[in-house]
């Protein structure tokens, strides 16, 4: 049977594009539709925007730092309008490169939402598109809970557009979006509350990252409220909000943004029309090969809601591409995968946390450094930097590393080489520092805090 594609792509975010284009390249006939934006959520209202608004909001705390080293900065001011359309040029020309890269590629790109009619049949905007595989990266969609007022709360689609900046913000939720907007929103000159259902914010990250980064976060005038929810939400006559809390007590913002958490965006994509199975929240059922229970149906992403980061998703793509297209037989290895929380200061971290080890392995000593960087000994601001390394003492390899600081993400992303590579303590120990970097804590840390047995 002839079809019209080798592959149709539903979805052109990080997994989609990236599996399109190498399809393509690898000699397949490829189209992938798209109803919102190239790029999908990381380039649009995701991953990049959010980095910019991180670098956006540093200043604040630059500008008070430079004076410890002669710097008079004078008066500051704040132009939200100019930071928001600055960073959506920015977005536009980065769609603009992933329009061409899937052009250059010779991949079509229909405009539209795709719906399958059945196993090799996809439909955007009324027409009808045939092909051998269909590949479901459709990704996720931000997760809002029904309550009093939920009408007046954005989540991270809206947060990138705001006509105003608010001067007071509550932002609702304990994971990555929620303490990176909480920093990003205090760094840029709101009035900022954190609320977190939760004991302590970060669930899964060590224990030490997550009380560690409370305390700098506090130290920089955020307000965090845990074990504290919201009830209700009520506009008033001025605009403004007035958000009812668990704890009894209430707060008035000018914006109440939710990040409590995303699902797989699979509703309306004509799944009833196939034998492709989901989760309870709606993520894709795939086995080790992305392929679902309808056999000419794949997906990947946060589609199918193992890691929802982006390199997890291009790593996901390519594999599958290179064995349906490239004859090879890859597999994504989801062991220490390194992440970032570009909260401020950043979190970076790989592998296991305390823990984790601590179930998982017999016995782990475990190193610890807390101090001052470099730059703060004249900046006058109070922020610290926490190191943490977690060791097999039975193998010796060095089976967690974890850092609250600045840079944290950049650095940990080499130290994730090693870690996945096998590295040992005595590696790390025979490794010579380069000084004077906070980096070098890494391979100078002599003695453990305590054993874990
Ligand atoms: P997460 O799943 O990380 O966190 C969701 C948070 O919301 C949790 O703290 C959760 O609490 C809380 N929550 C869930 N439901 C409710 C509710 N009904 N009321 C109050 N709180 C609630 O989601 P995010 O939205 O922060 O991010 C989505 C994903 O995007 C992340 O998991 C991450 O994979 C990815 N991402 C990665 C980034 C990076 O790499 N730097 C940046 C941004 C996003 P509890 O812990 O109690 O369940």
């Amino acid at each position: 049977m002839s079809y019209d594609y080798d592959l149709f792509v539903i979805g052109a975010g990080s997994g989609g594009v990236r599996a399109s284009r190498m399809a393509a390249n690898l000699g397949a006939k490829v189209a992938v539709c798209e109803d919102m934006f190239m790029g999908g959520t990381c380039v649009n209202v995701g991953c990049v925007p959010k980095k910019l608004f991180v670098y956006g909001s540093h200043f604040s705390e630059d500008f008070k730092a430079a004076a410890g080293f002669g710097w008079s900065v004078g008066e500051t001011s704040f132009d939200w309008p100019t930071l928001r359309d600055n960073k959506t040029k920015e977005i536009q020309r980065l769609n603009g490169i992933y329009d061409t890269m899937l052009a250059n590629a010779g991949v079509e790109v229909i405009d539209g939402r795709g719906s399958i009619i059945d196993p090799h049949t996809v439909e955007v905007a009324g027409r009808q598109y045939t092909a051998e595989r269909i590949l479901l990266a459709v990704g996720g969609w931000p997760v809002i809970p029904e309550i009093e007022g939920s009408e007046h709360i954005i989540s991270s689609n809206e947060v990138f557009f705001l006509e105003e900046f608010p001067k007071r913000v509550i932002v609702v939720g304990g994971g990555y979006i929620a303490v990176e907007f909480a920093g990003i929103f205090e760094g840029l000159g709101a009035e900022t509350h954190l609320l977190y259902r939760g004991e302590l914010f970060l669930r899964g990250f060590d224990t030490d990252i997550r009380e560690f980064v409370a305390g700098e976060m506090t130290k920089k005038g955020i307000d965090l409220k845990f074990n504290t929810n919201v009830t209700a939400i009520t506009k008033q006559g001025d605009g403004s909000l007035l958000v009812a809390l668990t704890d009894g007590s209430t707060l008035e913002v000018d914006c109440v943004m939710y990040a409590t958490g995303r699902k797989p965006k699979t509703d309306n994509i004509g799944l009833e029309n196939t034998k492709v199975g989901t989760k309870p929240n709606g993520a894709i059922i795939v086995n080790d090969d992305y392929q679902t229970d309808e056999p000419s149906i794949y997906a990947l992403g946060d589609a199918i809601d193992r890691v929802q980061l982006t390199p997890v998703a291009l790593a996901e793509g390519m594999a599958l591409v290179r064995n349906l297209y490239g004859g090879q037989n890859q597999k994504v290895d989801y062991n220490f995968i390194a992440t970032a929380v570009f909260s401020q200061p950043n979190i970076g971290t790989v592998g296991y946390s305390e823990e984790e080890a601590k179930e998982k392995f017999a016995k782990v000593a475990v190193y610890k450094s807390d101090f001052k960087h470099m730059k703060h000994t004249l900046s006058g601001l109070d922020e610290r930097t926490f190191m943490k390394l977690l060791v097999d003492q039975d193998t010796d390899k060095v089976i967690g590393c974890h850092m609250v600081g600045s840079d944290a993400g950049e650095i940990i992303q080499g130290i994730a080489i090693a870690i996945k590579a096998g590295a040992t303590k005595t590696d790390f120990d025979t490794t010579i520092g380069i000084h004077p970097t906070a980096a070098e804590e890494f391979v100078t840390m002599r003695e453990p805090a305590y054993i874990l047995e």
